[in-house]
């Protein structure tokens, strides 16, 4: 009979990611997706260490499943993600009815120890950094199954060089490896060819892309490894894929930032006019604390050439107050560097430490809750002020958006995604099948959203799966 399964995704793009390829591992290895646990027989938690109380949420959600399990024969939990990453063994150690534990680095190996736990109990198998084959590297290069038809996630890059005080990412992901050049563009090609007209570049760092391709390169012996392939040479190939109308990236790192990039979102047209550039401190001292490698000046140079570069040009960005010895004086800044930089919108989060980092270790330094609270309120009415300044620019004009389906507030109201990743909300008097492209014209704009009125389709979805929208 066939297994069924369910992923329940904790955490960032990066781990939404993972959960495709769990999910195509899985599939591959005969099993089929269902939407709710009653209707599994394995659940898989994908865990993810850098959301806050994340422990918490991840040992409340077993202790609800252990009943689940108890119900029914054959019933399998799998814990996986960098907080499984993290704990290691204390996750079968807290919670016993767990079935398998796996890390970051052997996604590929899901189907492999769900089949181990069946014959021979509980299993932990965490590995500490990659193993040097393409499956367990990178998770685009498993099988997929993806929520939607029209965009995806590709992965570039994984793990991270970068020591961020407040970062447990180079602890769970490890080091920097860049996925080869042509097995990229390769993977982006075999989408296209599926129907996917946008992708998302993914990497912890995307624009320090190839500089360790180089140094193995060199190691090997190749003297003709002068150059790396920089980021911007990643962008330009992949936007001149047949049939990829969008691309985008994330993360960027200001220290890395590099006008190359710039110019090569500037010359291809399929790039979209969106950078997340995250800030996390507007203080120098406060950057220097959580080992940034950039000053507010810079990165703030940096962005003025960026927008010289792209026209039309969106910005978003991290923001963390309250990071261990942060001052009023710190805050200031911060509130300062962010009403310089007009952003269009920020994810803004009041520290909180993650186990295992540096700035956790700061104890002593640690700012007062109240007092870290009213900073967050204080940093909130300057980015929303821009996040409003910048939408109601927009009102009037004609934008092309993806249609991603019905509104979630309003399902007779359709959802689009314009190329600045503005959420638009719009009526249409036709049905439109989700992954099209339309115009819309923008009627007002709210902190967080734009409302727009429709204009015109200007592309069917070239998936061939058939998703009807309706409104109006
Ligand atoms: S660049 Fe810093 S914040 Fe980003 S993943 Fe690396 S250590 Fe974490």
């Amino acid at each position: 009979m066939t297994r069924r399964y369910v992923v329940h995704t904790f955490g960032c793009q990066m781990n939404e990611h993972d959960s495709e390829r769990i999910a195509g591992v899985l599939e591959a290895d005969g099993m089929e997706a269902v939407e709710s646990d009653d209707d599994a027989d394995v659940v898989v938690l994908n865990t993810c260490c850098i959301r806050e109380n994340a422990d918490n949420k991840l040992y409340g959600t077993l202790g609800w499943l252990k009943p689940w399990k108890d119900a029914a024969e054959g019933r399998q939990i799998v814990v996986a993600g960098c907080l499984a990453q993290k704990d290691r063994d204390i996750v079968a150690t807290k919670a016993p009815w767990v079935d398998v534990v796996l890390g970051t680095h052997n996604v590929h190996r899901t189907a492999e120890l769900v089949q181990h736990a069946t014959r021979h109990g509980q299993i932990t198998e965490i590995l500490d950094e990659a193993v040097i084959d393409d499956h367990a590297l990178f998770p685009s290069a498993l099988p997929a199954v993806r929520d939607t038809s029209y965009n995806a996630w590709v992965t570039i890059q994984i793990g991270c060089d970068n020591h961020c005080a407040f970062c447990i990412v180079p602890a769970v992901r490890g080091t920097e490896i860049s996925r080869p050049f042509a097995e990229v563009v390769d993977e982006v090609r075999a989408l296209a060819a599926d129907g996917v007209t946008e992708v998302t570049l993914l990497g912890q760092n995307v624009n320090s892309y190839g500089r360790d391709l180089q140094r193995s390169a060199r190691q090997a012996g190749d003297a003709e490894a002068k150059l790396r392939p920089l980021f911007a040479d990643l962008l330009t190939a992949v936007a001149e894929v047949p049939g990829i109308r969008r691309v985008r990236f994330t993360s960027p790192h200001p220290k890395d930032m590099r006008p190359d990039t710039f110019a090569a979102m500037a010359a291809s047209s399929a790039v979209c006019e969106h950078l997340h550039y995250p800030l996390q401190s507007g203080s120098d001292r406060v950057l220097g604390l959580m080992h940034r490698g950039y000053t507010a000046e810079r990165y703030l140079e940096r962005l003025v050439q960026a927008r010289a570069a792209v026209p039309d040009l969106a910005v978003s960005t991290d923001i963390i107050v309250g990071f261990p010895g942060e001052t009023d004086l710190d805050l200031v800044r911060t509130l300062e560097v962010a009403a310089a930089a007009e952003y269009d919108y920020a994810y803004t989060f009041i520290f909180s430490p993650r186990e295992g980092t540096e700035a956790a270790q700061m104890v002593d330094q640690f700012v007062d809750p109240a007092v870290a609270a009213e900073r967050f309120q204080r940093l909130r009415v300057v980015v929303e002020h821009s996040a409003m300044v910048k939408h109601q620019a927009r009102v009037g004009r004609i934008e092309e958006v993806i249609v991603e389906g019905p509104s979630k507030k309003d399902p007779s109201v359709i959802s689009g995604r314009t190329r600045q990743n503005k959420l638009v909300h719009f009526a249409s008097p036709h049905p439109l099948r989700v992954g099209s492209y339309a115009t819309v014209e923008v009627v007002s704009a709210a902190p967080h959203h734009l409302m727009g009125r429709f204009v015109e389709l200007v592309a069917e979805p070239l998936h061939r799966r058939r998703i009807p929208v309706h409104a109006g």
